[in-house]
């Protein structure tokens, strides 16, 4: 029975792990013309990943070269970003786009198009594939770019391995001085204070906030912002921290699996919250590890077990600048009426669409907003009235936090989006998206 990380839905699946490219194109030919996809870590949160027959990428994990000159590097799809970053920190590299979880695999980073804490300046991670290698439907291995099979190229980044298996990549790294970084918090008293401050912050490479979900009436959408900016080798050395490159510590604490679900109640959501506002009541400034500025989550292994074993849903969509106040205040209000509480909300400031992306990717200028709800018959209601609000404000959900879009819905929020080659590569979530 195989799941991603939400644990909802789970199937029955054949997993099979490649080893080499080899292998790859052998099991594909065996499988002569059955149904598969690609898979990474299982991070995204619904079924993108999933499907009856599941080839696994974590085996091809291979560093082939790195250009330190130029900073560039080829390196096989299964890598984990936390194993490259493990090489690449102390030479004074990094990746300029990660989302907030290192460990998800290099295919699975270019299949979702992951975005940051900087979409708003850098774009997302497709921005910096030089070019990919592509197992396709007839067996063959195409090298993908924007000078060689550009289409293809282009329907593979935030594609959702509809396109075929990611072997390989070629990655535009960006040079570091230090691994630390300087954030700066800001409270906010409703949305619209927050979203005031983004604006006002827009400068900043890398703008985040944290919203209090349990908050209604006049403060509807509190929270806090967090901006950030490297730092550089001459201040870190005046905070006298010993190791400027220092690699990211293996987290040490473990949820169990069976862990009752009750622990997560509102009670200690509305301490937590009234703890955090607490923290960041005023302006303050903290020198952070990158470990801690990017992956706070990544500190804890099998969080999600939190949620218990029905797992958890979560939420994140994308509106339109000039539809972003009124919408996720719709939003937020219909999910405050429902009563069901939100744990972790958080907005971020997106910035230019891809150029070189899928139909199905997902960021637009704009405000996206992510919320996490524990499993439950009632929330997938809830998420129903959610879709009508997003489509009323031109936006749309993004893919591989799905695990429910109806097909209508998404046909209304990516009204170009096709399947590239049906008869092979399709997830459970794109037959159901895609009616098939
Ligand atoms: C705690 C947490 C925080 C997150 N934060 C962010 C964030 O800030 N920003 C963001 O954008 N995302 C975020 N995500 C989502 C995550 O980055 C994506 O879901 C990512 O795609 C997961 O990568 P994976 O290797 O686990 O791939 P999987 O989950 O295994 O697969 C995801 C998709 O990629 C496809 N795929 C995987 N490998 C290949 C391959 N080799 N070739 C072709 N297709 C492939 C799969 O078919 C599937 O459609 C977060 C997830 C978690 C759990």
């Amino acid at each position: 029975m195989l799941h991603n990380w939400g644990k909802y839905p789970f199937t029955d699946a054949r997993l099979y792990p490649l080893s080499s490219y080899q292998e790859a194109i052998s099991a594909l030919e065996q499988l002569s013309g059955q149904v598969l996809i690609p898979r990474g870590n299982g991070r995204c949160y619904g079924d993108s990943a999933l499907q009856r027959r599941v080839f696994s990428t974590l085996q091809l994990n291979k560093l082939l070269q790195l250009n330190e000159e130029d900073a560039i590097i080829r390196l096989q799809a299964g890598v984990l970003l936390e194993d490259l970053l493990s090489v690449i920190v102390p030479k004074g590299l990094f990746l300029p786009v990660v989302p907030g979880t290192r460990l998800i695999t290099i295919g699975g980073a270019i299949a979702a198009n992951v975005h940051g804490k900087n979409h708003h300046h850098a774009g997302a991670f497709g921005r910096y594939v030089k070019s990919l290698k592509l197992l396709t439907a007839d067996g063959q291995i195409l090298l993908c770019s924007t000078a060689e099979n550009e289409a293809l190229f282009k329907a593979t980044i935030g594609g959702m391995g509809t396109t075929g298996i990611v072997l390989e990549a070629t990655l535009q790294l960006s040079r570091i001085e230090t691994a630390y970084y300087q954030q700066q918090s800001y409270p906010a008293t409703s949305l619209l204070h927050l979203i005031e401050l983004f604006e006002q912050h827009q400068s900043a490479p890398y703008l985040v906030a944290w919203i209090d979900g349990l908050a209604g009436g006049k403060q509807l959408g509190r929270g806090v912002l967090h901006t950030g900016r490297p730092c550089s080798k001459e201040e870190l050395a005046a905070k006298a921290f010993p190791d400027p490159l220092l690699v990211h510590p293996t987290a040490k604490l473990n949820i169990p699996r069976f862990i009752p679900s009750w622990l997560l109640q509102p009670l200690i959501l509305r301490l937590n919250n009234a703890f955090y506002r607490w923290n960041n009541r005023k302006p303050v400034s903290q020198t952070k590890h990158y470990a801690s500025f990017f992956f706070p989550l990544d500190a804890i292994k099998h969080w999600n077990n939190l949620y218990g074993k029905k797992g958890l849903l979560q939420y994140q969509f994308v509106l339109p600048f000039s539809a972003s106040a009124t919408g996720i205040t719709a939003i937020l209000a219909t999910v405050h009426a429902a009563r069901i509480s939100p744990y972790l909300v958080v907005l971020k400031r997106m910035g230019e669409r891809s150029p070189h992306a899928a139909a199905t990717d997902f960021p637009m200028p704009g405000y996206s907003l992510a919320i996490d709800f524990k499993y439950s018959p009632q929330v997938l209601d809830l998420f129903h009235r959610l879709d009508e609000i997003v489509i009323q404000h031109s936006g749309r959900i993004y893919l591989t936090k799905d695990a429910r879009l109806p097909a209508a819905a998404f046909r209304k929020m990516y009204p170009e989006a096709v399947l590239h080659s049906p008869e092979i590569f399709r997830s459970l979530q794109s037959e159901r998206l895609f009616d098939l």
